[in-house]
């Protein structure tokens, strides 16, 4: 059994400076994050250890900073909260502020915004609070919901396949032939980088483990991406999830994760794979669940 890391996985530079940030200003004293500050159990557990609380309604929260997590919040938020008399901290990264920025100009453009993106998600939050009435889109059946305008202008959330998202916009030019559609590319560049490995790692992968928090939104999409090329798939937060009968001898392995995922859960998961592929070499099938091994001595 191989083991081959996709060539781009793991933390990406916006969720890394999040953390520090975070770090940086619990050191200065309690601070709230309004919301989660990554989708990852195990770093908003050590985040809470070092004096972050996580609080969802600005309502909760009890202390005087507060900190807007690495995917923002909208213009809107960010008075409401300064209003309450809280300091605001923000880690948003600078390509959701582009998104942002490239939705305003679209819409001082004269078009009608379209947000390309799970509703529920931080960021089109953040986008939509500040564009009552624009519509959001995840899936085709959402875009065949759109009323006719004379001018669509679309983003979309920075985490989204590229793929996806221009099926999308090509679904809406496609239902409104006469109408003018301009599409801003927003999805981020560790997010293009992390989708085009994975594809490439699965295609040439028997099985995939995928790493990072179930609720996180980039890592599900590349269990999605893994899936369409590799028939067997594992999506595990840390490593004892692993199981010993997802394997075999002669197995291709390839591992990734999401942008949420720190390095040492990466490695965590890369070390017991190791650990079992060399059981296989030594025949030790115990507790590893080999098949195959009949002939082997
Ligand atoms: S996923 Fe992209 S947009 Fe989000 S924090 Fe990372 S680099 Fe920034």
């Amino acid at each position: 059994m191989t083991i081959r890391r996709a060539s781009h996985l793991g933390w990406c530079f916006g969720v890394r400076d999040a953390v520090g940030d975070a770090r940086a200003a619990a050191s200065q004293g309690p601070i709230t994050i309004l919301g989660d500050l990554v989708h990852n159990p195990a770093v908003v557990e050590s985040l809470r250890k070092e004096g972050v609380l996580t609080r969802h309604d600005p309502a909760d929260i009890a202390t005087r900073r507060v900190l807007i997590t690495a995917h923002g919040a909208s213009r809107a938020r960010l008075r409401q909260l300064q209003d309450m008399g809280l300091e605001v901290q923000e880690t948003t990264c600078p390509l959701v502020h582009k998104a942002h920025a490239a939705l305003d100009a679209l819409v001082r453009q004269g078009f009608h915004p379209v947000i390309v993106g799970q509703r529920t998600h931080v960021e089109v939050r953040g986008m939509s609070e500040d564009h009552p009435g624009c519509d959001i889109v995840l899936t085709a059946e959402d875009v065949d919901g759109v009323e006719q305008r004379p001018r669509f202008g679309v983003v979309s959330q920075t985490t989204q396949p590229l793929g996806l998202v221009l099926g999308l916009v090509d679904r809406l030019r496609a239902r409104f032939p006469g109408s003018e559609v301009v599409f801003r590319d927003t999805v981020c560049q560790p997010t293009k980088d992390r989708q085009a490995a994975a594809e490439q790692m699965a295609r040439d992968s028997t099985v995939v483990v995928v790493v990072g928090g179930r609720h996180s939104h980039n890592t599900r999409r590349l269990v999605e991406t893994c899936r369409a090329w590799c028939a067997r798939v594992h999506h595990v937060e840390h490593a004892l999830e692993l199981e010993a009968g997802w394997f075999r001898v002669g197995d291709r392995v390839g591992l990734t994760a999401g942008t949420s995922t720190p390095d040492e859960e990466i490695e965590g998961v890369e070390g017991r794979l190791r650990a079992m592929a060399m059981g296989m070499e030594v025949g030790d099938v115990q507790g590893v669940g080999v098949t195959g091994l009949g002939d082997r001595g």
